[in-house]
């Protein structure tokens, strides 16, 4: 399997080079030659684990691996360290270290990317720089802390994360970890690194000093791959449970940031998993579900903070590779609405791409829906999903009553409850009369007795590692002097 740029200034790259590299040199993301069949070739294996299956989807893009290799990684990755659980149609993917669904690609892209390295006989230290709303940042600290011939770097909006996700950083051990808070959103953050990863000269400079620099964002094909698992895993729950047959078609509803998540979901299909619909879903930041409606991604408006922060975004990375699908993968075609993005902030699609996208269905939940949502599902079902979660609920649901479509569906549940617990008691009208987070953590787990996740307990009373701040200006410099340090 070869990769190949989606502006098509790179082509025939191997998989640990692109995993390497994490964005191609032209700007672009590094997209799979061909999707593989894959749901023919394990559709009868019965009771595939977790583990199984992610061996199965990886190694058919993974080439360079050996088969023992990739077992390795996938083995040292998530044995007792992430699951995932289906219930009532909720596909938890937040049963690993961080309690949100970016363990599952970040506990993994340290191991590939400790092997391409070696395949690639790369000598040099790489820094991982990463910027985040919230919950890439601690799954990267804690996916790659201590992992020989790595560093790491976190960026993250220092107003524009919750306290949790704030404490969960801030405490991050690791020789090898270092976290900056951001004088500024999440998109600036961004585009810091993103101009960092731009810039030739200075990655150049780096290079000579033995120093690599490349991503953990979900850019990185790296990450976008172990994704396609979900999917498997969860339509073969629903084989198992007998809630549908196998070959009958699902839809797939997932709250939408930087289009990692449902982009793998559409993998997935690709690689002939029966899905009909993908129930695209934004917070007030609904710019994908205008998008999906009108043709037309239009970045000229204010970031709203919502409480859902993991999905505050107006530039999804990730989309660009489904416009490449979207447009015949015509190279030039992404290359001018790229650059539209850029140095207008709005593009518009033809008529065939926006044929060609049919099946994906957008919409936005406001937080007054989202509270509302989560208060009953916990009164009728006893059932407590988080603000994220809630947003692709409310929005499956408005899909449901405008189309009347009853297809069995997937919710992918992307972060525990407790990782947002201020919305939540707010959501449930519990009077907390508390001003801090962890007390309120505390008062939710005594309302409501789900079993809170080991590493969010007693958050509080962990020591701070990490208390730098600075302005966008200065991320570069801040990195230089992380680069300077001996580890
Ligand atoms: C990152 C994140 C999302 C958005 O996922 P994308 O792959 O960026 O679209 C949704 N919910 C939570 C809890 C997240 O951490």
């Amino acid at each position: 399997m070869r990769f190949i740029s989606t502006r098509g200034g790179e082509v025939n790259i191997s998989s640990s080079k692109a995993i390497i590299n994490g964005i191609s040199s032209d700007g672009g993301l590094y997209v799979p030659e061909e999707f593989p069949n894959l749901y023919e070739k394990i559709k009868n294996k019965k009771n595939l684990k977790y583990e199984e299956i992610s061996f199965e989807v990886i190694k058919e893009f993974f080439t360079d691996f050996t088969y023992e290799e990739i077992k390795f990684a996938v083995n040292k990755s998530y044995e007792d360290r992430f699951k995932v659980v289906e219930e009532n149609g909720f596909l938890e993917l937040y049963h690993g270290p961080t309690s949100a669904f970016k363990d599952a690609a970040l506990l993994f892209l340290p191991q590939i990317m400790k092997l391409a390295k070696e395949k690639e006989n790369i000598n040099d230290e790489i820094i991982i720089l990463a910027a985040t709303s919230g919950d890439t940042g601690k799954a990267a600290l804690e996916g790659f802390s201590d992992v020989e011939g790595f560093k790491v770097l976190v960026y993250y909006p220092k107003d524009g994360v919750s306290s949790v996700q704030k404490m969960q950083m801030l405490t991050q051990k690791g020789r090898n970890v270092k976290v900056v808070g951001i004088k500024g959103n999440f998109d600036e953050a961004q585009r810091g690194v993103k101009e960092i990863f731009g810039d030739e000269e200075f990655k150049e400079k780096m290079l000579s000093k033995g120093i690599r620099i490349s991503s953990a964002n979900s850019i990185n094909i790296g990450r976008l791959i172990p994704q396609i698992v979900y999917y498997y895993y969860g339509y073969f729950q629903l084989v198992n449970k007998q809630k549908i047959k196998l070959g009958d078609k699902i839809n797939v509803a997932v709250p939408t940031g930087n289009f990692g998540n449902i982009l793998a979901a559409y993998y997935a299909k690709e690689m002939g998993l029966p899905i009909a619909k993908f129930i695209c879903a934004s917070n007030e930041n609904k710019i994908l579900s205008d998008f999906f409606n009108e043709g037309i991604y239009d970045r000229r408006r204010e970031l709203i903070l919502t409480e859902s922060p993991s999905m505050d975004i107006l530039v999804s990375s990730n989309l660009e590779r489904l416009l490449f699908e979207a447009s015949g993968r015509d190279a030039n075609e992404i290359k001018t609405l790229m650059e539209e993005l850029k140095n207008k902030g709005v593009y518009s699609i033809g008529k065939e791409s926006k044929e060609f996208l049919k099946d994906f269905y957008g919409n936005h939940a406001s937080i007054k829906e989202v509270y509302k949502a989560i208060k009953n599902l916990y009164e009728k079902e006893g059932y407590l999903i988080d603000t994220h979660t809630a947003v692709a609920y409310v929005v499956l649901n408005k899909y449901i009553k405008s189309t009347g479509d009853t297809t069995p569906y997937l919710i992918a549940s992307t972060a525990s409850p407790y990782k947002f617990p201020r919305s939540i008691t707010n959501a449930l009208e519990i009077d907390t009369n508390k001003d801090n987070d962890f007390e309120v953590i505390k008062r939710l787990n005594e309302y409501c007795g789900i079993n809170l996740p080991t590493n969010l307990r007693d958050l509080d009373k962990k020591e701070v590692l990490h208390n730098n701040i600075c302005s966008t200006e200065n991320m570069r410099q801040v990195l230089e002097e992380f680069v300077g340090e001996n580890i």
